[in-house]
């Protein structure tokens, strides 16, 4: 455990503490096989390409995520239908088949190694935690529980249940009022650069950001992470 340690820590839920989009190439990849070996409408690697495509567009545009992101069974549906609908196929199937990648990206996340570990030292070392996420109340509520996640945090803000979420300020400031903090005693711990880490520099919290990807920072992104990690358990 390093020497010096924040007041707190706010941290972001998905790909942060639980493993989240990694999953989600090869589950279109298993699921475009065995709709083109069913239906022989489509080639197997076109039609994931083009779900693909369709996803970056739906996700790319700041209001469509944010709204798209209260309904993911509905967003995924929407993508799937226009997939359907730019390859000519029939969409009678895209429905079920967007509702079978919801319930497979549900059922395939997990913790990331030694998650769990680094939550329980920051406590046993007194360090405050907050949980700050975006997206449904509903999901991000069964991946607390599923994972007993939730007795390790202080607070809890999720944009479901708020009605607003990062990268607004205001959900930023809410948690530094409710806990009591200035913002130059907190580190918040995300593996967005959009969504987590640039808001909270504007804030003044020192920012770590978990490039689980090992990608690197992109250039030109005009995020500067105070820190960049490759896992929560390097923070130790
Ligand atoms: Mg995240």
């Amino acid at each position: 455990m390093t020497s010096k340690l924040p007041s707190a820590i706010f941290f972001d839920l998905d790909d942060t503490i639980v493993a989240y989009d990694g999953n989600v190439r090869p589950i279109w990849q298993t699921l475009s096989d065995a709709y083109a070996a069913k239906t022989k409408a489509v080639d197997a690697n076109v039609l994931f390409q083009q779900i693909m495509e369709i996803s970056r567009w739906y996700w790319g545009d700041i209001e469509r995520h944010k709204t798209g992101r209260q309904d993911m069974k509905k967003a995924r549906r929407e993508i799937v239908r226009t997939t359907f609908g730019k390859l000519d196929l029939d969409t009678t199937d895209a429905d079920s088949l967007a509702d079978e990648y919801s319930k497979r990206r549900r059922e395939e996340i997990e913790l990331f190694p030694q998650a769990r570990e680094t939550l329980e030292e920051f406590q046993n070392a007194n360090v405050r935690m907050a949980l700050i996420s975006n997206g449904e109340a509903a999901l991000q509520r069964e991946k607390l529980t599923r994972f007993e996640l939730e007795k390790y945090f202080d607070l809890i803000l999720l944009e479901g249940e708020l009605g607003f979420g990062k990268p607004e300020h205001r959900v930023f400031r809410l948690a530094l009022d409710k806990m009591s903090l200035n913002a130059a005693d907190v580190w918040m711990v995300g593996d967005s650069l959009t969504y987590d880490i640039s808001p909270a520099n504007e804030l003044g919290i020192y920012t770590v950001w978990n490039d689980w990807k090992k990608k690197g920072l992109p250039p030109d992104c005009g995020a500067k992470p105070d820190r960049i990690v490759n896992s929560i358990h390097e923070l130790l």
